[in-house]
């Protein structure tokens, strides 16, 4: 039997030998696919009081499969070659991914929104709980942000402290703070996941339907931040006001007591009030891609097809959407099975069932919305449709751990 202590003792003695060498590896956590390092631009600012560092992890999954959604959409733009939601020039698209100014982030999502953490009190003595300049690319640190949602992977100390309390899954950032939110309760829709309320028994599991509805208004929330039809300085009550009527309950929800606190559309994504525009909307695509490439992993999402050659995931070839899992009773190391790379990552067209190919067309639309003034959320609804499409509409099976992740019982502690 293997007990969880017994499980976090071996990965966090791992973890810190990787530490050593500056290279964090990725283990036991909610991402479907893997994070990884990201090239510094040249022009960087210098990091205020030295805390940012560019950390790279094991496979930047996330990051290819972003990167090469980005290729395809300037390539289409270029020479259209398939059916895009919407059509934008690669000059408009170089435009859109342009920041001027600093680039600047922090970790108070979770210590000062949310109750604190002795992570957050160690980092606070340190003096590092301030704003610090981002080494990263924007689109980047957006695709990282729904599993570092107060990019606590990107600086020196606070990396540390992530790398205790995510990678080893030990309790020292638990509870009311956004990260926990995000992988265990009401935010896991950010992973394509079915979310759990911190007050409902852990054997209720959420309708597909239900946590469909609240990925479609989570991913229209964050393409009206991309597009720019929410302002990056709207507060996150504000925002709601922007958002399909429909949308309203799920809203509630998710983001009520976030919303109660006043808090900005700015600060959700950075952890700063007064962030750039260019960068807030960059950053809200990258966690939109982030969602959309979570779908397609089997420990989030029972697809109608599951094909895999030589052993690894494939992305490509998947169906609609058949349920839901739901972390929370997941083994987290079975779950990352499923986050090997997947052989076609990069092997898609426009109008495919692939996480690249409709990422493209989530980035033209982003971009042809900002550029034109003129929302394309309506677009962006029919690309959402097809990517988190039901293969049963209507009610339908509940969320659960998924035939190959099952492990965690409801205590929390993994079964033998
Ligand atoms: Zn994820």
């Amino acid at each position: 039997m293997h007990s969880i202590k017994k499980l976090m003792r071996v990965e966090m003695t791992t973890g810190l030998k990787v530490l050593v060498f500056v290279v964090l590896t990725c283990s036991g956590t909610t991402q479907a696919f893997k994070l990884g390092g990201s090239p510094e631009p040249a022009d960087a600012p210098p990091p205020v009081q030295g805390l940012a560092l560019d950390i790279h992890f094991g496979d930047p999954i996330h990051e290819d499969m972003t990167k090469a959604s980005l290729a395809l959409a300037l390539s289409q733009a270029r020479t259209p070659t398939g059916k895009m939601a919407c059509r934008v020039s690669a000059e408009a698209i170089d435009r859109y991914l342009e920041v001027s100014g600093p680039i600047v982030l922090s970790h108070r999502m979770c210590c000062q929104s949310g109750a604190s953490s002795i992570a957050c009190d160690d980092l606070k003595a340190a003096g590092q709980d301030g704003n610090f300049f981002d080494v990263s690319l924007p689109l980047i640190s957006g695709v990282r942000w729904n599993d570092d949602i107060c990019h606590m992977s990107h600086a020196r100390r606070s990396g540390l402290w992530w790398l205790l309390g995510w990678m080893t899954g030990l309790d020292i950032m638990r509870f009311n703070n956004v990260n926990y939110a995000s992988h265990y309760h009401e935010w896991q829709f950010l992973h394509a996941m079915a979310p759990i309320a911190r007050s409902d028994s852990p054997n209720i599991f959420q309708d597909a339907d239900t946590t469909y509805k609240r990925i479609l208004m989570w991913t229209e929330l964050a393409f009206r931040v991309a597009e720019g039809t929410i302002p990056a300085h709207a507060t996150l009550e504000q925002a709601k006001q922007y958002l399909e009527p429909r949308s309203h309950k799920g809203f509630n929800l998710a983001f009520r007591s976030y919303a109660e606190s006043k808090i900005k559309i700015s600060f959700l994504f950075t952890g700063v009030d007064d962030a750039s525009d260019a960068q807030v909307r960059l950053m809200a695509l990258g966690a939109l891609l982030h969602t959309l490439q979570d779908s397609f992993s089997s420990s989030h999402v029972e697809r109608e097809f599951d094909p895999v050659y030589r052993m690894k995931p494939l992305v490509g070839g998947k169906g609609r959407i058949v349920r839901f899992h739901t972390y929370r009773v997941q083994s987290p190391s079975r779950h990352g099975i499923a986050d090997h790379r997947p052989l076609d990552l990069e092997d898609t067209t426009v109008g495919k069932l692939h996480p690249v190919a409709l990422g493209a067309e989530f980035i033209a639309c982003a971009v042809s919305g900002q550029t034109s003034g003129h929302s394309q959320w309506i677009a962006a609804r029919d690309v959402a449709g097809r990517s988190f499409e039901l293969a049963r509409p209507g009610p339908n099976l509940g969320a659960n751990a998924g035939k190959h992740y099952q492990g965690r019982i409801s205590d929390g502690t993994e079964a033998p």
